[in-house]
């Protein structure tokens, strides 16, 4: 017989997160989980592991370290290994509806050989748990109806287990987990990210926690260039069907995040910001910054820029082919000039290539400098190309967007995602990538994998 059929029967597996119920091959040593379960009725639930399930018992009062307490232990349907991981929230109405909270886990060992049927009306048995030590006794009185005690030894002390409110796998209390604040610490270190479930992006499905890890795993080939260097940001609360919000000052303080004040035109103060290290990154992404622009400077020499930017604007009307032409013919431009370029993907219409610069001009330099070089194509392919902005002059013909190398302007950093229809990445490829990759064809997925690849922007900074 189905030792899980029962607990299988009660559950409706598209409206619970719990497990589905399978029966597992023991490990060596049985593993035990306490439970907290604010349902309708507060109590723990205590599970033994037993020849590949768990046995579990309610216990009203939880369990205690007094001796002379004899705490009522219901036996209820046995539950599935997997079920002794399981923290979170089961929906009103479901069976069992209310949060549940890991309190103590461990391994147990029986004092005696029991039966594989675990036909017994007593257990004398040890527990090595967190919380929960030395040796305990459990014994039947009637029907379903058990007693749990703890045996003297030298864990009998009374200990208060009463106020041990937090969970001992995440850290979470009871308020923490129904609001769904999941404390990551073995992945993103702690920091907390609010909402993990909420949904960003909705088809494919990309949810907050999937940026979050997203940026976690890129943060070491994009905080090159993110770091030191003033931002701003574009936030999405409700996601890309929601409003969004441009975000260029310091609101809230938080690890690897610096304020940086500055002087704008007008003599009026103004404080920006940057971010130190991947800390930062994070603390952004659970502000609901999932897009990041930058400064063609850094903070350490903010009025000497070292990144140039050309944005190829294209025409709507043109196709691929002619847009890759007008990057080669930019590269061709900035070859002659001796300048090294690279590459990346827009993750919007176009492509991004970028020139770093050693940090010995002045703003008005730079920009003149960009824009000569756009002049420089305009001259050369008149019809192709205009340094333009007005939408009028770019009929049939490129932008080339030199415009963004001024100070205070931004362009989108390397390794960002874009807030477009999809969660896709302004993606660094190699010059030989151009034919083949299109500006939205690097998603979150692909930039992932490909950070397996050697970083075709290796010697930006050499
Ligand atoms: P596409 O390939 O679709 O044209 P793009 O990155 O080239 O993408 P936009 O996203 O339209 O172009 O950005 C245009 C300019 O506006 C860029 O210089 C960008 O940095 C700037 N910008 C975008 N978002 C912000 C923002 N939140 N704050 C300040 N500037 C921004
Ligand atoms: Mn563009």
């Amino acid at each position: 017989m189905d030792k899980l059929k029962k607990y299988n029967s009660k559950r409706d597996f598209k409206k619970t997160k719990e497990p589905v119920g399978k029966v597992n091959k023991s490990a060596k040593k049985l593993r035990f989980v306490v439970q907290h379960h604010l349902a309708r009725k507060d109590h723990y639930d205590f599970r033994l592991e037993w020849n590949g399930t768990l046995k579990s018992w309610a216990v009203p009062k939880g369990p205690s370290y007094n001796t002379y307490d004899k705490r009522l232990a219901v036996m209820v349907e046995d539950h599935p290994l997997s079920y002794r991981n399981f923290e979170g929230v089961i929906p009103k109405g479901e069976y069992g509806g209310g949060t549940v909270m890991v309190w103590d886990e461990g391994t147990w060992e029986p004092q005696d050989k029991i039966p594989k049927n675990f036909n017994i009306e007593m257990l004398k048995f040890t527990l090595k748990g967190k919380r929960l030590q030395g040796r305990w006794t459990l014994v039947r009185f009637k029907e379903d109806n058990w007693l749990l005690i703890k045996e003297k030894d030298e864990y009998n002390l009374f200990r208060d287990i009463n106020r041990l409110n937090k969970s001992i796998k995440t850290g979470r209390t009871m308020k923490q987990i129904e609001n769904n604040i999941a404390l990551k610490d073995n992945i993103i270190e702690d920091i907390l990210i609010t909402n993990p479930e909420k949904v960003i992006f909705p088809s494919p499905k990309v949810t907050k926690l999937d940026i979050a890890l997203y940026y976690h795993k890129v943060a070491e080939r994009m905080m090159p260039f993110l770091a030191k260097r003033l931002i701003s940001t574009i936030r999405a609360p409700g996601g890309i069907k929601g409003e969004i919000f441009f975000k260029k000052h310091l609101e809230t303080k938080s690890k690897g995040i610096k304020k940086y004040r500055l002087e704008n035109d007008t003599n009026k103060r103004e404080d920006y910001y940057y971010i130190v290290d991947s800390r930062g990154l994070i603390s952004e992404v659970q502000m609901n910054s999932y897009e990041f622009h930058i400064w063609g400077s850094t903070v350490g020499n903010i009025n000497k820029p070292d990144m140039m930017v050309f944005d190829l604007d294209p025409d709507e009307k043109l196709n691929i082919t002619k847009i890759r032409e007008g990057v080669k013919d930019l590269k061709k431009i900035l070859d002659e000039l001796g300048l090294k370029s690279y590459l990346k993907t827009s993750g919007g219409k176009g492509y991004h290539v970028v020139v770093p610069i050693g940090h010995n001009m002045s703003w008005s330099v730079f920009r003149q400098t960009a824009k000569n070089i756009a002049l420089l194509m305009e001259a050369r392919w008149p019809d192709k190309y205009t340094s333009n902005m007005r939408k009028e002059n770019r009929e049939g013909k490129i932008f080339i967007d030199w415009v963004r190398n001024t100070k205070g302007a931004t362009s989108v950093a390397p390794y960002s995602i874009r807030l477009r229809e999809k969660a896709f990445v302004s993606m660094p490829i190699k010059w030989s990538e151009l034919d083949k990759v299109k500006p939205k064809d690097i998603t979150i997925e692909e930039a992932l994998k490909r950070l397996k690849r050697k970083d075709p922007w290796e010697d930006f900074f050499n």
